[in-house]
């Protein structure tokens, strides 16, 4: 996929313009539940600072090729092992600004891309290993009729499909595209595939009466939604809100997934903390009796080689210099050439002696940038 610096022009949907001026006039600008909205979506010209030019454009490359071609397709990527990502569009309700999706080529996918796409799913290199299929984006839920498309058309070419997650921030930016309409769309899908919905949940002042009811709409059919939260500086990086935020979503019977650390795209560091910072939180945060069991989440980074949940060891040598770490997975380039032929390593990756992955990840800092 082309992948270059490109505007990311500020895109702040109706409803959540809404939200916010109605923060600015109940608590004022200078509270912490305004500022924890409005630092998500309003531009900064810090954006235009490229600090460390050695900063990511994309967390990775995963993309797919067929037979020989060389052209990688557009909207899959496969990077874990019984997962396969699909992107149908590029395009959301409102623009979250460290959102590495930016930087990515817009589209949305034609109807014979998406039949290519979900025909590799089904295929027999990938039908005894992939079972999930995760749509991402963009927003999937923007363009419900190509979503309606292709959830028809992975029943009837990847059998071997048996459940699909759908990423989505429809609940905090746009409730309102849960109608009746989608709803009866998801009941009819739901007899082929066990459905699951992620989202993303930064701030406890996100659960507003719409969007819990959209949530809620949704959790009706049994269908469960989980969330990935992701750590920013001046949102969410301190105990007392990040406890609110769990409690709050295990109030609403959100699945806590990951506690992300923020990815390091050219140009965020004001929404970047510390790896340390993220370490010391979770730890607080999970290991004190704050929050419910159930409701913990991992804490984990996105490298150039996918995911990593930090655990003691995982962190393996600092490049002070570059406010680089060198991180251990247990990725093993092997099998991810096995199922992905494409898959280049990375310059910032490396194979350990027992042949598994490496990686030099970018680390945020904690300064006060926003001077709180
Ligand atoms: S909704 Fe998701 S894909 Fe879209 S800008 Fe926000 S984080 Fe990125």
């Amino acid at each position: 996929m082309q992948c270059t610096t490109r505007s990311f022009p500020e895109l702040i949907s109706s409803f959540l313009k809404g939200k916010i001026a109605e923060l600015e006039g109940s608590c004022g600008p200078e509270s912490r539940q305004y500022k924890s909205i409005a630092r998500q979506f309003f531009y900064n010209p810090a954006e235009k600072e490229s600090e460390r030019s050695h900063w990511r454009l994309r967390h990775y490359d995963a993309d797919m090729k067929t037979g020989e071609d060389t052209e990688a397709l557009l909207g899959v990527e496969r990077l874990y092992r019984r997962t396969m990502l699909l992107e149908l569009t590029t395009f959301c309700f409102s623009h979250c600004r460290w959102c590495l999706r930016s930087n990515y080529q817009r589209f949305t996918l034609r109807k014979e891309q998406i039949v290519n796409n979900i025909a590799l799913a089904g295929s027999r290199e990938a039908r005894d290993t992939v079972r999930e299929i995760l749509i991402t984006g963009g927003d999937p839920l923007i363009n419900t009729q190509i979503l309606d498309f292709a959830l028809d058309e992975i029943a009837r070419s990847a059998p071997n499909i048996e459940i699909i997650r759908i990423g989505t921030r429809a609940f905090s930016h746009h409730p309102k595209q849960v109608d009746n309409e989608l709803v009866q769309m998801f009941a009819k899908h739901q007899r082929n595939f066990r459905l699951e919905i992620g989202t993303q949940i930064n701030s406890p002042v996100e659960f507003w009466p719409e969007s819990v009811d959209a949530m809620h709409r949704i959790q009706d059919l049994g269908i469960t939604i989980y969330t990935q939260n992701v750590l920013l500086k001046g949102v969410n990086d301190d105990l007392e809100t990040l406890v609110e935020l769990y409690d709050e979503c295990r109030r609403h019977a959100i699945e806590a997934h990951y506690l992300f650390h923020c990815v390091p795209m050219r140009g965020m560091e004001h929404h970047r903390t510390s790896v340390a910072k993220g370490l010391a939180l979770i730890s607080r945060l999970t290991a004190g009796g704050y929050i419910s069991g159930r409701s913990k989440p991992t804490f984990t980074v996105m490298t150039d080689i996918g995911k990593i949940t930090l655990y003691e060891g995982s962190i393996l040598q600092r490049r002070e210099k570059t406010q680089e770490a060198q991180l251990q997975s247990s990725y093993s380039l092997k099998e991810r050439q096995a199922y992905n032929p494409g898959f280049q390593l990375p310059d910032s990756a490396e194979v350990d002696e027992q042949g598994y992955l490496t990686v030099w990840y970018p680390d945020g800092k904690d300064d006060n940038f926003w001077g709180d």
